[in-house]
């Protein structure tokens, strides 16, 4: 175990917490463990199942010395008792959806999210007999709603992807723990710097590690946080038994990033509410999404919720597919690309009808109220760290 950073600013945790497990080397970095299996002195079990949390290193798929770092540096920052990491957000998600519900069980999920989340919950899990009912969650009413003696979980994204939905944290996890439902929130977009989703009392905090916490779009890495408890059956069953292990030379990458995410998050809100503002001022945009405008139907409540408004935002222009062409052929320094949360300023179109049909599943009224906010399709735009004159230039040049 590493020194306890618990009381130090977050600032100070980013960097030190987690960092500087003794392993002889006295290097100031962490050390990068690649190794698969670990000589072993005594005689110890053969499964995964039979170890605690004293033993030592035997395999990689169990524990590794750079990944317990990477760990214990996202449990201080999210104000956990604990962390598991994955190779991806999506192992993650997959780890905790198949790790906590069985068949009959039932689960209320946001109904736009990310869309690897929202397929999986559409079409793999009730293959295994888990009932899945969509709703609103911008809305705490709609979740109490829906709820039944076998609601099991209430999963939020919050902000939500690509519309930016704030789902009130506090709120549902008091209908969640009345109901003895695990409030789970996939925090993504708002990282430990903007929100403590444990805080405010959810149980379990999901990231894809990919995007902000990462933030130099390098390498891939998904993570759980919440109480040891909760986290123990997770580390057998989905992470020994499901496999979604991460590398540690991802681990140690997502680390070296992660000490950063403070000052970068603030520079990221910083352009994004610039960006939010010129594109509510240029007379081709329609419509504008971001938690930090006042114009946002939420502002107050992510106002209430966030430290941080992050640097997603979402807009609508007439001619989409025009302008999404023009911005493949004419950036200078946006990229035109999926994924989010680095450096460098992503944009991509995520239009309705392939989202409506292959993700969410909307027809009818909820897609007429998909299709009232996003139009024929929305850019999401992920706002990076350049200079915020040249990335409105690049913006001037496509629309
Ligand atoms: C990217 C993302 C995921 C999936 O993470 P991967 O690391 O790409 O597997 C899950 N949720 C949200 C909100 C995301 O943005």
């Amino acid at each position: 175990m590493s020194t306890d950073f618990s009381n130090k600013g977050i600032r100070t945790q980013a960097i030190h917490a987690g960092e500087g497990h003794e392993t002889g080397s006295h290097s100031s970095a962490p050390d990068l463990v690649m190794s698969s299996t670990f000589r072993v002195n005594r005689e110890i079990s053969f499964s995964a199942n039979n170890l605690d949390s004293d033993a030592p290193y035997v395999y990689t798929r169990w524990a590794n010395p750079t990944t317990d770092q990477l760990e214990d540096k996202l449990a201080t920052l999210e104000q956990a008792e604990d962390c598991i990491a994955f190779a991806s957000g999506m192992a993650a998600t997959t780890g905790l959806l198949l790790g906590y519900l069985s068949r009959g069980d039932h689960l209320i999920i946001c109904e736009t999210n990310y869309p690897g989340t929202a397929e999986l919950a559409r079409h793999t899990l009730p293959r295994f007999d888990i009932d899945v009912t969509v709703v609103d969650t911008s809305d705490p009413a709609n979740v109490g709603n829906a709820l039944r003696d076998e609601t099991r979980m209430i999963w939020l994204e919050t902000p939500s992807n690509p519309l930016l939905n704030i789902a009130d944290i506090a709120a549902i996890a008091e209908i969640g723990r009345e109901h003895g439902a695990l409030v789970v929130v996939d925090s993504t977009f708002a990282t430990p710097i903007a929100t403590r989703p444990l805080k405010l009392g959810a149980d379990l905090v999901v990231h894809s590690l990919t995007k902000y916490i990462g933030g130099h779009g390098d390498a891939m890495g998904g993570s759980i946080c919440g109480a040891t408890e909760l986290l123990a059956p997770l580390r057998t069953e989905a992470l020994s038994h499901l496999g979604g292990v991460i590398s540690p030379f991802n681990a140690w990458l997502i680390m070296r990033g992660m000490a950063t995410l403070p000052i970068r998050m603030r520079e990221h809100a910083a352009n994004a509410i610039a960006v939010a503002k010129y594109l509510e001022n240029h007379p081709r945009v329609e419509s504008v999404i971001y938690p930090g405008l006042e114009s946002h139907p939420q502002h107050e409540l992510a106002a209430k919720q966030m430290d941080n408004f992050s640097g997603m935002l979402s807009f609508r222009v007439a001619n989409s597919k025009d302008v999404a062409r023009r911005m493949m052929s004419d950036f200078e320094v946006i990229h035109y690309a999926v994924s989010l949360g680095h450096h460098r300023s992503l944009m991509y179109l995520l239009r309705t009808e392939d989202l409506a049909e292959t993700s969410y599943g909307l027809e009818g009224a909820g897609l007429e109220k998909y299709r009232s906010v996003a139009g024929d399709g929305l850019f999401r735009f992920s706002v990076g760290l350049e200079d915020p004159e040249d990335i409105c230039a690049d913006l001037d040049r496509v629309l």
